[in-house]
């Protein structure tokens, strides 16, 4: 991706500095200045100074400063590329066509087209579980001891036995043609077309800007496979996308613990361990480790403490310290995963 100095330049003056900080940063007006408490060390007494006149941050305890990229790139971890596009799209800026013109277009815009399908089915997900038929799935969430708000941030929904996304989608207006390229549902021949998610809890995996790009489901009750994930699609790349990552910001301090399962990082979350991410039904890449290394030099690992499990871990580690990270292992003996510890 290029994007020319005149777009970047654009996009600056777009996304006013004390606006975009004001977001994740709670400033005070103080003389010609704004300060807060500073996101990028631990503090007290704020030390963080932004200039709206020069469009710059400063933190005169840790040092970090910059302009809006900058705080975009450390806060999220972002390249810059990404953090150019991302707020592009916060002052609703059209991203400007790039070299190999039309192809590239259309690509573009059904990505944005499935991205939309995926907000959309996650939200009827969502309902779904709110509503009377979601009963016995509220329950379920119960007996694994999760609080309201962490279903509602994790965005955790229920396919219903019925299912019925295909005509909601339908009936919203979304030809065949693209709902064939969400992988959300089975094209049947002769039988017609059917939800690929039923009876199931749904987790919604989100791309780093907090955009759902996939979900997960686990089955109610006894049904095969239990775990079953959406398939890749242009959206969704499972070797470069970690469970849970959109939660973490900034560079935790203690490092970042790779776990196996969503059920793992929600408990693990809910206990306060903000800074888990799980690989998505899939063992650990080079992807996922250079990703890992973006946020942090330390991983705590922490799978299951059975068979598979450990075999998952010895698999993990090598790659883990190819892309230069500490690898520490925690035992979770006597219980099997994070989920059964924390619950
Ligand atoms: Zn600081």
């Amino acid at each position: 991706m290029y994007y020319s100095e005149d777009f970047v330049e654009e996009v600056r003056g777009r996304n006013d500095i004390i606006d975009v900080i004001s977001s994740y940063v709670n400033l005070k007006r103080n003389g010609s200045n704004y300060v807060g408490l500073c996101p990028f060390h631990n503090e007290k007494t704020p030390s963080f100074s932004v200039s709206p006149g020069k469009q710059m941050y400063y933190c005169f305890g840790c040092s970090s400063g910059g302009n809006v990229f900058t705080f975009l790139m450390e806060y999220e971890n972002l390249t810059f590329v990404e953090a150019l596009e991302q707020l592009a799209d916060r002052a609703g800026m059209a991203l400007p066509k790039q070299t190999n013109g039309d192809a590239e277009k259309i690509k573009r815009d059904i990505r944005d087209k499935i991205l939309e399908i995926y907000k959309e089915a996650a939200k009827f997900y969502y309902a779904l579980l709110k509503s009377e038929r979601g009963q016995a799935a509220r329950e379920y969430l119960q007996n694994r001891k999760l609080q309201e708000d962490t279903i509602r941030g994790f965005g955790l929904g229920y396919a219903h036995v019925s299912g019925g996304l295909y005509p909601y989608m339908r009936k919203k207006g979304y030809e065949d043609d693209l709902l064939k390229q969400t992988g959300l549902f089975t094209y049947h021949e002769k039988k017609g077309v059917y939800d690929k998610f039923w009876n199931r809890i749904v987790f919604p995996i989100m791309n780093r800007s907090g955009k759902v790009i996939a979900f997960g489901g686990r089955v109610m009750g006894e049904g095969m496979p239990k775990y079953l994930n959406s398939p890749e699609t242009l959206i969704f790349d499972k070797s470069r996308n970690l469970y849970g990552l959109n939660f973490v910001h900034g560079k935790p301090a203690a490092g970042l613990i790779l776990c196996e399962g969503y059920m793992d990082v929600i408990a693990l979350h809910q206990a306060g361990f903000t800074n888990t991410v799980a690989s998505l039904g899939t063992s650990l890449t080079s992807q996922h480790s250079s990703l890992l290394k973006r946020y942090s030099d330390l991983v705590y690992l922490c799978y299951d403490s059975d068979g598979a499990g450990v075999k998952a871990a010895l698999r993990a580690i090598p790659i883990c310290k190819e892309a230069g990270l500490t690898i520490k292992v925690i035992d979770l003996k006597p219980f099997k995963d994070p989920d059964g510890m924390t619950g």
